[in-house]
């Protein structure tokens, strides 16, 4: 099915299973629902919540059972899940037997995109394990800056069916997806897609990195016009060449170094595109300057360029490029900048969920008291401790696989003084702060990049990195 064509399913008396109540499967359900289908929501959980959500679903005529996420319905015809559901739950399980197909949320957008009489517009696709929410809405913002009608959708928080059936029309969508969203996502077919890097995250749910990588690497199934891949990072480039795509679509690279042809990349402090001119061959495009990009650490600069590549490939000016990266603001808990006490920096990356980003941040930094620790979801440390070990002025530990971090630092980094904090309660943030103040000295950056998930002390990273911020500020108070 080429991208522009709209598949039509016909919903009428149709039996679908959702699985989980929640920000993705409500939506779904009424969606469903409205559309003639007999729809029942599965739910593991029976709280407080749960039940009131239920209640309103029930209301208008749609089954939900609650405290029962693992057993099918007998007459299911299609399962749509929530994205984050476990691949092996015993639900699934039970629909593969039965020869059910199973939809996440994405896929249902994509395949309802259009069905409410608006232009079912062009996705633009960003993945990767970081940099996909920065990436996206700076590629937002240039198609803003180019007069297109567009939003930041996605795993950003922004609902895709809400994107695909509101009332809104637009000329193009910037879309993030995550890992898990695309493995249920078997028919989407983005006009352009851009796979930033590839480390080890979220191995426990997918079970090992070749599935992690397949996963992410169906974003290229079936583009048009560009796959972009990060010239750094081969194995997003193999990633590429392995996909299926349409005649004509092309492999365009990143580069932080010159860029060769059908890249882009950087020379003499300017964001050069070398794969959308007229002969590249001899010709380089100049699109913006690295000063342009906010914050311009290197890592940044590598997902302007992906942005500008998923831009320029549908089409966009130079110009647009360059103040669309001048308009983007970073979001919070991003190597957020809190403040100056004594001299020394208060940074904020409580994003950094994964050993990976950890790298990015770290190296951004010339002699830093870091914060870490928290839910290590299988990752290693060896490798982040030992390229880090000698900018490191101490390190100070908190959260459930703390010892994970502890451990590397021995075998590594033996003379970096450590402070663990031996707890898991939120109040350990206070203290976190208290111990890397003393460790600090003036020029060092006290930074917040725990290498881990937070829900093992914390709802989510922004409540991390609230708390940090918080500390912070009673510790500036303190000082003065
Ligand atoms: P995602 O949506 O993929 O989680 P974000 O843009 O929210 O990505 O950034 C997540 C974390 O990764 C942040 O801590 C950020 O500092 C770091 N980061 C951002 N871009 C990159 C990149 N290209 N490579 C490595 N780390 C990155």
């Amino acid at each position: 099915m080429g991208s522009q064509e709209v598949s039509t399913v016909d919903w009428q008396g149709k039996h679908v299973t959702v699985a989980g109540l929640g920000v993705s499967g409500i939506p779904a359900a009424r969606a469903l629902h409205e559309r003639g289908a007999i729809v029942t929501v599965v739910n593991d959980g029976d709280d407080e919540r749960a039940r009131a959500q239920a209640a309103e679903l029930e209301a208008l005529g749609i089954t939900v059972r609650l405290g029962d996420g693992a057993t099918l319905p007998p007459s299911t015809e299609l399962v749509v899940t929530a994205p984050g559901w476990q691949p092996d739950k015993p639900l699934f399980l039970a629909a593969a037997e039965a020869g059910v197909d199973i939809w996440g949320d994405v896929e249902l957008a994509w395949r309802l995109r259009g069905d409410n009489g608006r232009k079912a517009a062009p996705w633009l696709a960003v993945t990767g394990t970081n940099g996909k929410t920065t990436t996206v809405r700076m590629l937002a913002s240039i198609l803003e800056a180019a007069g297109l009608r567009t939003a930041a959708v996605g795993n950003i928080g922004v609902s895709l069916l809400d994107a695909v059936l509101g009332e809104q029309e637009y000329d193009v969508l910037a879309v993030e997806l995550s890992s898990y969203q695309l493995h249920w996502a078997p028919s989407l077919r983005a006009h352009s897609a851009a796979v930033l890097n590839l480390a080890p995250d979220h191995l426990d749910w997918h079970g090992s990195m070749e599935a992690y990588a397949a996963d992410k690497g169906r974003v290229y199934e079936g583009n048009t016009v560009a796959c972009v891949y990060n010239a750094a990072d081969p194995a997003t480039e193999e990633l590429v060449r392995e996909a299926d795509v349409e005649e004509g679509c092309r492999a365009i690279g990143f580069t932080l170094g010159t860029p060769g042809p059908s890249q882009l990349g950087v020379v003499d402090g300017i964001l050069v595109d070398r794969a959308f001119v007229a002969n590249r061959q001899k010709q380089a495009q100049e699109l913006a300057e690295v000063s342009d990009v906010n914050p311009p650490a290197p890592h940044n600069i590598a997902n302007a360029l992906a942005a500008a590549a998923l831009a320029r490939a549908f089409g966009v000016e130079p110009a647009a490029v360059r103040d669309g990266l001048r308009a983007f603001r970073p979001d919070a808990h991003r190597i957020e900048h809190v403040a100056d006490i004594g001299e020394v920096a208060y940074v904020d990356d409580s994003k950094a969920t994964n050993t990976h980003a950890t790298e990015a941040s770290l190296a951004a930094y010339d002699s830093i008291v870091w914060i870490a620790g928290g839910l290590a979801k299988g990752a290693t440390f060896d490798e982040l401790v030992t390229g880090a070990a000698k900018r490191l002025r101490g390190v100070v530990l908190m959260g459930a696989d703390r010892a994970l971090i502890r451990e590397a630092l021995t075998r590594h980094a033996p003379e970096v003084p450590v402070v663990d904090l031996d707890r898991t309660d939120t109040g350990a943030m206070s203290e976190a702060v208290e111990h890397a103040a003393r460790l600090a000295r003036p020029g060092d950056t006290v930074l917040l990049a725990p290498a881990c998930a937070s829900m093992d002390m914390f709802t989510n990273y922004n409540k991390r990195g609230e708390a940090f911020a918080d500390a912070v500020r009673a510790h500036a108070e303190k000082s003065a």
